[in-house]
């Protein structure tokens, strides 16, 4: 939801077409500098959790980090702007903040991961205790990591299963990435996949969006829920699956200010 005059207005809009939880951007996805959180804004956003009701926030980071780039000026931004973001959710009690976390580019995937879960483990140790950093899986789109549930395997690994580093599972990105969650069997699968290697108590929010672009093609363009390569029974499903009873389901889908209202009716009109 946009943060658009205020970041409790994202709550505000949010409740005005049934939302239960919302994402936000807590600063411009598309520049490394941001402004800093103002007593303010800390009060605007409690206030609007307690008109609304909605305490299921979470957060997405810029889209420039890149936590193993290439040139030490790009990681050592990446790195600077997440822990930024990390702070600024910590003081506005975001308890979630979803993250791409990197792209091998040139290197191995293998040495990307490995720079990557360093420059993790690092972050967690330098951010407080009430928010908790869920790296998102990912189409695998150019050379973005996370696009096999073995690469968060090996992150959670390199950063010893740290308690504030979770999940956030994406069905756009998956089903791009191969895993078929078209069928009740295909969803089941690759849910226990996830289980065996990451573990579903690291799966802390789930981003709900369609495929414009066919299986395993590892493209990333969501597309509306029930329209596109995916279809309706993936999120029958998830909505239906008391394993995410808890868990916050989120729209990522484009025309978000017409369509989320109508995306959003459909998931609730999949509840069995
Ligand atoms: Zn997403």
């Amino acid at each position: 939801m946009s943060t658009s005059g205020g970041i409790g207005n994202a709550l505000r809009e949010g409740k005005k077409i049934g939302c239960a939880a919302v994402q936000v951007f807590t600063a411009s996805p598309r520049q490394w500098k941001s402004k800093a959180v103002t007593g303010e804004m800390v009060a605007d956003l409690d206030r609007a959790r307690q008109e609304t009701g909605i305490t299921a926030v979470v957060s997405h980071d810029s889209y420039l980090v890149n936590l193993c780039a290439p040139t030490e000026e790009i990681r050592f931004k990446s790195y600077e702007s997440l822990k930024e973001e990390l702070l600024r959710c910590s003081l506005l009690g975001i308890p979630y903040v979803v993250s791409h976390m990197g792209s091998a580019k040139d290197q191995t995937e293998e040495e990307a991961l490995r720079t990557t879960g360093e420059a993790t483990r690092r972050l967690l140790g330098e951010t407080p205790d009430n928010v908790t950093l869920l790296m998102e899986t990912t189409a695998g789109q150019g050379s973005s990591l996370n696009y096999r549930f073995e690469h968060l395997a090996t992150l959670l690994e390199l950063c010893q299963g740290h308690r504030r580093l979770g999940v956030c599972l994406d069905t756009c990105h998956v089903f791009a990435a191969g895993y078929d969650i078209r069928t009740e069997e295909g969803y089941e699968l690759t849910m226990i996949g996830f289980d065996a290697m990451v573990g579903l108590d690291r799966l802390k929010a789930i981003h709900a969006n369609d495929s414009m672009r066919p299986f395993a093609s590892k493209l990333d363009r969501h597309e509306h829920i029930g329209k596109g390569e995916i279809g309706e029974t993936a999120f029958r499903c998830l909505v239906n699956d008391p394993r995410f009873d808890d868990t916050p389901i989120l729209l990522e889908t484009n025309d978000g200010e017409t369509m989320h209202a109508v995306n959003l009716a459909t998931l609730r009109s999949f509840r069995a």
